[in-house]
């Protein structure tokens, strides 16, 4: 604390992000970084756009990076917003578009970064409880007549419980709130799920985000972006031009054009995570661990003998993190990123010793 700080500062509770540890041989199942890497064509043109024209500033539109989003989801790039990272396009969302009189909704389990966005931004809110097995009840959203409503936001799947909500409900959902902006963080969707873009047509009120952090491998890159109706998207532009005007660098617009343009790359590492999360679920069980269904590339476990927070300890004891929340409901669950088969092995046999088979 300092005298020299703003009274938003002072108000400002951050965001914690996993752990980036330096430790060498750590079997990191912390942060659900996608193990297989990028896609070679993403590298090689990160590389070639590594010279020279560094000296000039990117295209702050982006506008090649955007076309290649909107020919891969089938829209028009005026359609599309790109920020660096999803995370920053999310905080614009609710700068843009979630910033109104009435409280906006998410769910009481959910991407820890909303109520901090709500704090930079003072946004009101309100959270919607999950039911007993995490799931969204999307009648819950509706609020009593009278009463208004800021906007509804929440991952699908949801984090950190890899839970899916089926389109049809998301689609339950744009009907029930016509007259409320309705944010889809597709963050996880390439590892299970039915994206609601094409919703984004009929659905005027309907933003979708998605990031290059998880299904593409390229969380050092730093590229997210949105899909929705050009009023939405221009929103989101107002605020960028407003705040940064280059949030993407030459190397990310590069390399994020390359990897979009990878199917082969994408649709075989998402596989290999999917084939993987299936197994880790199957041992998981067998030693006695309560799994909710994931469409994610994570697990959200409990074992109803085993301490989470201890587990988390032990197997950090023996190099291997993961993630626990002490936050309420969820303080005895551990959130677990699929790694490699390998890493996912070394997972489940140092577990077998922590809490038996
Ligand atoms: N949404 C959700 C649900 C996430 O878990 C994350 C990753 N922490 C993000 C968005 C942000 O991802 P990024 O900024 O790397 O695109």
């Amino acid at each position: 604390m300092s005298r020299f700080w703003s009274d938003v500062v002072k108000g400002l509770t951050p965001y914690v992000p996993g752990e980036q540890p330096k430790l060498a041989n750590l079997v990191k199942l912390n942060t659900n970084e996608n193990p297989y890497g990028p896609s070679p064509r993403a590298l090689e043109a990160i590389s070639a756009a590594t010279g020279e024209s560094l000296k000039l500033y990117p295209d702050p539109n982006a506008e090649q990076l955007k076309l290649a989003i909107a020919r891969y989801h089938g829209v028009e790039a005026r359609n599309v917003f790109v920020g660096n990272g999803s995370d920053e396009v999310l905080a614009h969302a609710f700068l843009g578009l979630l910033k109104h009189p009435g409280p906006i909704l998410f769910p009481d389990i959910t991407y820890s970064f909303y109520p901090v966005y709500c704090g930079l931004y003072q946004i009101d809110y309100q959270t919607v409880p999950l039911r007993d097995d995490f799931s969204i009840r999307v009648a819950d959203f509706a609020r009593p007549k009278g009463e208004k409503c800021g906007g509804i936001i929440f991952p699908n799947p949801n984090a950190p419980t890899g839970r899916l909500l089926p389109l049809a409900d998301i689609e339950a959902l744009l009907q029930a709130n016509p007259d409320s902006p309705v944010v889809i963080d597709e963050a996880y969707v390439d590892f299970g799920g039915e994206s609601a873009v094409p919703l984004t047509a009929r659905y005027p009120n309907l933003l979708v985000v998605h990031t290059l952090s998880k299904s593409r491998s390229l969380a050092g890159l730093r590229v997210g972006f949105a899909i929705g109706h050009a009023d939405l998207i221009e929103a989101l532009e107002r605020i960028k031009n407003s705040f940064n005007s280059y949030p993407l660098d030459r190397l990310a617009i590069a390399g994020a054009v390359a990897a979009i343009e990878d199917h082969e790359h994408f649709e075989r590492t998402r596989k290999a995570v999917i084939a993987t999360r299936e197994k880790l679920v199957a041992d998981l069980e067998m030693l006695g661990y309560e799994v909710i269904p994931s469409a994610a590339n994570f697990v959200f476990a409990r074992h109803p003998q085993h301490d989470a927070s201890q587990t988390a300890l032990a197997l950090r004891q023996r190099s291997i993190i993961v993630r626990h929340f002490k936050l309420p409901r969820i303080d005895q669950h551990l959130r677990i990123t699929v790694g490699t088969d390998e890493q996912c092995a070394a997972l489940v046999s140092t577990l077998k010793d922590i809490v038996g088979s």
